[in-house]
């Protein structure tokens, strides 16, 4: 079920809605070989009819599933909107669709999810990917190699 409100009483009094769009609602054209939609996307909205459309307001908050880039182990991830806002064009390029005096609101919950999801999962800032196994027992206390990230290392180095 699609998020749809009613246009027409909406114009007559705010609306607050709470509810969950089903993952496969939101999964729709997004393609990602290492994050797919984990649970609904649960929503909490204030809907307000105004002269530039329906400004929403609330939170949006899913749970995501990933794949490590590094290792390629699975986990979850929460992805959460917590101070969501937008104005859901009423007329012109980028409108709603409407069906009947339904508008739906679909589309830009999704637009803004998509934002937010990880774009280069991580199981962890400090995973060490396909080494993880044969790294294993060795105590982590090395600090790593001067792989030249920061220019201030070259430079170091130049100057010894
Ligand atoms: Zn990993």
């Amino acid at each position: 079920m699609p998020l749809k409100v009613n246009v027409l009483s909406l114009a007559r009094k705010s609306e607050h809605v709470t509810g969950e769009l089903p993952a496969a609602e939101i999964a729709e054209g997004y393609r990602d070989e290492l994050v797919s939609m984990g649970s609904p996307l649960a929503y909490d909205l204030d809907l307000e009819h105004q002269a530039d459309g329906i400004l929403m307001t609330g939170r949006l908050a899913m749970t995501v599933n990933c794949r490590c880039r590094r290792c390629l182990e699975s986990f979850e991830q929460a992805v959460e909107i917590p101070a969501f806002a937008a104005v859901v064009p009423l007329e012109g390029e980028g409108a709603a669709t409407c069906d009947g005096d339904f508008a739906d609101l679909t589309p830009f919950l999704r637009e803004d999810m998509y934002l937010v999801l990880p774009t280069n999962p991580l199981c962890s800032p400090n995973c060490c990917g396909l080494l993880k196994k044969s790294a294993e027992g060795v105590p982590d206390s090395e600090p790593p190699e001067d792989s030249g990230e920061s220019p201030w290392g070259a430079l170091d180095q130049l100057k010894l």
